[in-house]
């Protein structure tokens, strides 16, 4: 697959507030928060969508959702609750082909999310 700006963030081509890195995941600040604290936790391979998550990747997606709950507790927000997200396509609005799983905590949200 084509190179997005995730992979430039991976490398350090173009900066990004960098919360959490292990050998096979990275987190950082969401340029465009949505909520008091907005975390993008994403897989080093890249993976564009959902639809392209294969058998041998559900250990990796598993380990977002590690990743993702482990900074929500970190951060204080087991208790009150927080958010995640992974966007597919079109019509769910993503913008970047490469997954991410959303982690949206600080306030209270709506449901349903639009
Ligand atoms: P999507 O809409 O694809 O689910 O989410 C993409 C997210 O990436 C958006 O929330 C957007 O604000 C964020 N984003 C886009 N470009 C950058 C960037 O250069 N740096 C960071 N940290 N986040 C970005």
């Amino acid at each position: 697959m084509s190179e997005t700006l995730f992979t430039k963030i991976i490398n350090r081509e173009i900066p990004a507030d960098i919360v959490y890195e292990d050998d096979i995941s990275l987190a950082f600040r969401d340029i465009n928060p949505q909520a008091p604290v907005h975390l993008l936790v994403i897989p080093k391979k890249a993976i564009a969508t959902i639809n392209d998550i294969g058998e041998d990747d559900r250990e990796l997606v598993g380990h977002l959702y590690w990743v993702a709950g482990k900074l929500a507790k970190e951060m204080g927000f087991a208790e009150d609750g927080y958010r995640t997200v992974m966007n597919c396509g079109e019509n769910s609005g993503q913008t970047v082909f490469h997954i991410h799983l959303h982690l949206l905590a600080g306030k209270p949200m709506g449901w349903p999310p639009y």
